[in-house]
């Protein structure tokens, strides 16, 4: 199973103990859910699913508040074995309802051959949070963490993405949206934010699981940091060492190394036979041992008489 659809499974498994909870989540899930579609020339309200948990989740907090589940139909798809889909039918349960009825009190009207939604505000803070819970149970999905941070949930109108992006506001997280081939999609792209919203919305299992891949992850980003680092160092100390043998051996070719002082000779064969230390490492076979910067000094002095030898013979181009 995908992380998503852990998430989902564990979201759908949530017990809200208060009947204004579980009314604000259901609300949540129908606004974002509910679509009516024509089945032979008449209008159905659907909720579709291929999410099994879900659906049970679904129809038996219906049946709990209501007394009268929706009608529930699996339809079997040849695309995979085994792969279903599940259909509930509200039609005959919306109909069903006078002005007080479930439509009604998830704030959605039938108009024509499409869905108004009027504002949702519930009152208390225990009731938005739900109703975010069932937004993402709606119609939400999260990226696999070990492959990027991504949360997104998409809306059928407007109204239903502000409401959202507000409720999550109130604890500190803004999601950002686009429309993306019609759909209104809020999302969230950072880890942290994505760890906040499993938190809020009951899914702590996986707030773990994702924890566990955050912490991996730093780790190894860590590692490469410094494996990085170190390589970028090591390759300034040979491209340096490099240049310092090229001036050494000019000097060799034309003054010869034995005229130099004793100090400076010594340090130019030192790097001649070991192009590949560090100042230190040079320093320290010497005898006496000689600090980092009294090896550099010398070596400065090396590329100076150098330089000045390269000008007594200039290169004629060929
Ligand atoms: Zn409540």
């Amino acid at each position: 199973m995908s992380f998503s659809s852990n998430v989902r499974d564990e979201l759908s498994r949530v017990e809200e103990h208060h009947p204004c909870c579980r009314k604000s989540e259901l609300a949540a899930l129908l606004r974002g859910g509910l679509c009516l579609r024509r089945v032979s020339g008449q209008f159905r309200l659907l909720f579709v699913s291929e999410h099994a948990a879900l659906l049970r989740h679904v129809f038996s907090t219906v049946k709990t508040l209501y007394h009268s589940g929706p009608e529930v139909m699996v339809l079997k798809t040849h695309r995979f074995r085994d792969h279903a889909v599940y259909r509930l039918d509200f039609s005959a349960l919306a109909s069903g309802f006078d002005e007080k009825g479930l439509l009604h009190d998830c704030g959605i009207e039938v108009a024509g051959d499409r869905l108004n939604y009027l504002p949702w505000r519930p009152k208390a803070k225990c009731c938005r949070r739900a109703y975010l819970r069932g937004c993402f149970l709606a119609t939400g999905s999260i990226s696999d963490p070990d492959r990027s941070y991504h949360l997104e949930i998409s809306f059928p109108d407007a109204l239903l993405l502000s409401e959202f992006q507000s409720f999550l506001h109130e604890y500190g997280i803004d999601a950002k949206h686009i429309t993306r081939k019609g759909h209104l999609l809020a999302y969230l792209k950072e880890g942290q934010e994505i760890v906040d919203f499993l938190n809020i919305s009951g899914a702590h299992i996986s707030l773990m699981q994702l924890e566990n891949i955050r912490i991996l992850k730093d780790v190894r980003n860590q590692v490469n940091r410094i494996v990085n680092c170190e390589t970028a160092n090591l390759e300034k100390t040979v491209n340096a060492s490099f240049r310092q043998m090229d001036h050494i051996r000019y000097l060799d070719s034309h003054v010869g190394l034995d005229s130099l002082p004793d100090g400076l000779r010594e340090v130019a064969r030192l790097r001649l036979e070991h192009s590949e230390v560090s100042l230190q490492e040079l320093g320290d076979m010497l005898n006496p041992v000689l600090t980092k910067s009294g090896v550099n000094h010398r070596l400065r002095k090396l590329e100076q008489l150098a330089m000045q030898e390269r000008e007594k013979h200039p290169q004629v181009p060929v």
